[in-house]
């Protein structure tokens, strides 16, 4: 049988069973199939070898073998998605989704509980079930103690809540650890704010979104300097913390004078700065400065 298919061209895929599949191997073929729900240029080469490894064929054979079921067409603006193809695209797009929102309310959910290694295995399982071992929304692969980091935000006693109340400080903490744990940061909608939340964290200078963005941030942004900064002082091949940061309009005149600077670990300054009067917070934080080879001494 598999013979006589070769013989005549090619396979004659079933789209719907595959975009409700739980194979990868199968799924990730219309996963490949709805990238292309809105007109797209091909992969790069690197992500196409990427793409080859989880599926059937390669990523040029897949490619044209969608084109040979009608699939899949070139057009001007790119390959797109035909009318046959769309309902199987569509299936697993929607899957796709469900699959994220159904992650993150475990995700949130377990962080409600502090429990931040299972949160942890949450993302790495939704992760692993997509076609690249990674969605496209979220973090760099996280480090083995990603969620002993994350759970220090629940513990910080620090002046970047003072004067909040301990209501503002737990929602605050989980919208932060959510962040970290996902490695990556949003704005919600103004409408998704507690308005006691709101009302604390409300700035003349920005819309309330941004305001809760940047506390959330200097949050998350605090247990990864507190851990680099911790990991590197015990250590004998970091001698040296660079601070680093964005150099843009909101940075202050205080926070831009150590951007790019050295320190010895035991001198390096406390971040964040606490001179800093950047309305988003102070954005520096440290960068191991990996020494040259012949720096260091060889036993
Ligand atoms: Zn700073």
């Amino acid at each position: 049988m598999q013979f006589l298919k070769n013989l005549f061209g090619s396979a004659k895929l079933d789209g719907a069973a595959l975009a409700v599949s739980p194979d990868l191997k199968e799924y990730a073929q219309i996963a490949l199939l709805a990238h292309f729900l809105t007109p797209q240029p091909l992969h790069d080469a690197a992500l196409q070898s990427r793409w080859s490894r989880v599926l059937p064929r390669s990523y040029a054979e897949t490619i044209a073998l969608f084109e040979k079921q009608g699939w899949l067409e070139a057009t001007p603006a790119g390959y797109q998605v035909t009318a046959v193809g769309r309902p199987f695209a569509e299936a697993y797009a929607q899957r796709a989704a469900r699959e994220e929102a159904d992650a993150r309310q475990h995700v949130r959910d377990a962080l409600a509980q502090m429990m931040t290694s299972e949160a942890l295995t949450t993302r790495r399982q939704y992760e692993n079930r997509t076609p690249l071992g990674k969605a496209a929304w979220t973090g760099p692969e996280p480090q083995m103690n990603h969620s002993a980091v994350t759970r220090r935000i629940f513990f910080l006693d620090n002046r970047l809540l003072d004067g909040l109340s301990p209501e503002t400080v737990q929602w605050l903490k989980l919208y932060a650890a959510e962040q970290h744990l996902w490695g990556v940061h949003w704005t919600l909608d103004a409408g998704a704010i507690p308005a006691q939340v709101a009302a604390e964290l409300a700035r003349p200078d920005m819309p309330i979104e941004e305001a809760v963005y940047w506390r959330g941030y200097a949050l998350s942004l605090y247990v990864d300097n507190q851990e680099t900064w911790q990991r590197v002082k015990g250590g004998d091949h970091v001698r040296r913390l660079e601070i680093v940061g964005p150099d843009d309009e909101h940075t202050c005149e205080h926070c831009r004078t150590f951007l790019g600077k050295q320190f010895l670990v035991a001198r390096v300054p406390e971040l964040p700065h606490k001179e800093c009067t950047s309305p988003r917070g102070c954005r520096c934080r440290y960068e191991p400065v990996l020494e040259a080879f012949e720096e260091i001494p060889l036993i």
